[in-house]
């Protein structure tokens, strides 16, 4: 099967945890990589925003990242892709008639759905989209504790495209049961063009490591408690809760340490900021962005992982802790309430609220990792493996398409 995916601003070859750069990037990566495993030839077509990167350039064997040129070869927020749409749509359009057509397009982010419904239109092909996050739903999340950097204008202008793309896509992929209630009822998508397939890890990749040998590598402490952070440090991924709960828990555990992955040098630097305010910025160690690569390492390496998100469409952070048999304290939105079992595979808390993020980082390190191992493990055997979500993935496509190959 051909199949073309758009990643709009989300290079699947870009490092993760900078310049906007996180889940979507590692989603398209590990799925178009098994795909092509399972004998898919797969297109990636994503803007060009870093100087140095080739045109083309092969993802595994039978899939490749195809750069379009569309504005500056340089790092753009998500919001202003609009401006550049035409030109990338252009491009795209270019490259189906250059490799001959496919026989499923699968977009990824509301602008890549967008350009999607233009190439169906004019190349008869069915679209499958994953939305990664719903304007609406993210909208909510910020009216009313924070600064909205989004205009009501483009806010208005997703909702419509998000409720358009659920209305003409062939398929519409929901990552977990919360996002497939939110798309029928925020964005009337008729149910039958619904597919929940929740991502998965690769578990030969993202499994344990012997913890004091990842610290040891990784030259962290050992012998104290380690909470560990991993993504973007964008408002809504809840550091700064974090930060204020870890006063907190520093106060019973005086020599556990934060351990801070992701972010650029000026997001870490408000997070530092915060963590010195606090008394506690010695214990506090700030990584920055990591290859992927690296990432089994840092959740073997810690006796917690905590995703204190605000909103989050699914959170794969959570299920690659798990995945290493760490346990998660996550908030009890979106995909992390269905992720994560309170009690079983680490703690629920609700969001915004630092001091139950701090009791349940108090009882999860109090418990000791082990008491989660297992239960962690089977959480993402059952339900969170790479096979199943290609295969659902691939079940997707085939539904929707008469492949001419095969
Ligand atoms: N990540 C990484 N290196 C970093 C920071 C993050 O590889 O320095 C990866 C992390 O392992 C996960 C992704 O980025 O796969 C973040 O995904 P998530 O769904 O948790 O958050 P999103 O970025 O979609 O909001």
């Amino acid at each position: 099967m051909r199949v073309l995916m758009i990643s709009d601003h989300a290079d699947p070859l870009a490092l993760p945890g900078s310049n906007f750069h996180g889940g979507q990037n590692v989603y398209v990566r590990q799925l178009a990589t098994r795909l092509a495993a399972s004998g898919c030839h797969v297109d990636v077509a994503t803007r060009a925003d870093a100087p140095d990167f080739p045109a083309w350039q092969p993802i595994a064997e039978g899939a490749q990242v195809v750069r379009v040129e569309a504005g500056p070869r340089a790092p753009m927020p998500r919001d202003r892709f609009g401006s550049v749409l035409d030109a990338f749509s252009r491009g795209v359009d270019d490259l189906c008639e250059q490799r001959g057509g496919y026989d499923v397009v699968h977009s990824h982010y509301w602008f890549s759905g967008v350009a999607a419904l233009g190439l169906a239109a004019r190349h008869g092909l069915p679209v499958v989209h994953s939305h990664h996050s719903i304007g609406a739903v993210r909208r909510q999340s910020l009216d009313t504790h924070q600064p909205v950097t989004t205009s009501p204008e483009l806010f208005d202008e997703r909702h419509q495209q998000e409720c358009r793309i659920g209305r003409e896509a062939a398929a519409v992929v929901a990552n977990c049961p919360a996002e497939a209630a939110d798309m029928q009822h925020l964005l009337g998508t008729p149910a039958e063009a619904v597919h929940l397939v929740p991502p998965g890890v690769d578990t030969a990749v993202l499994r344990p490591f012997d913890q004091t040998a990842a610290r040891e590598r990784l030259g962290l402490p050992l012998g104290v408690p380690l909470v560990l952070f991993v993504g973007r440090l964008e408002a809504r991924k809840g550091c700064l809760d974090l930060v204020k709960a870890f006063a907190r828990v520093s106060v019973v555990l005086p020599h556990a340490r934060l351990v801070v992955v992701g972010g650029t040098a000026h997001e870490t630097q408000v997070v530092r900021d915060l963590a010195a305010q606090l008394g506690f910025g010695d214990r506090t160690e700030f990584r920055g962005s990591v290859s992927h690569e690296l990432t089994p390492l840092y959740y073997s390496a810690a006796d917690v992982t905590a995703v204190p998100s605000h909103y989050e469409p699914f959170g794969l952070v959570a299920i690659e802790s798990m995945a290493c048999a760490t346990p998660v304290v996550a908030t009890r939105v979106g995909g992390l309430a269905w992720s994560v079992v309170d009690g079983r595979c680490g703690a629920l808390v609700p969001a915004r609220e630092p001091i139950s993020l701090a009791c349940g980082l108090l009882d999860v390190l109090t418990a000791g990792r082990d008491r989660y191992r297992r239960s962690c493990l089977d959480q993402v055997a059952q339900h969170f493996t790479v096979d199943l979500w290609s295969r659902g993935i691939l079940d997707v496509y085939r539904a929707v398409s008469s492949p001419v190959t095969t």
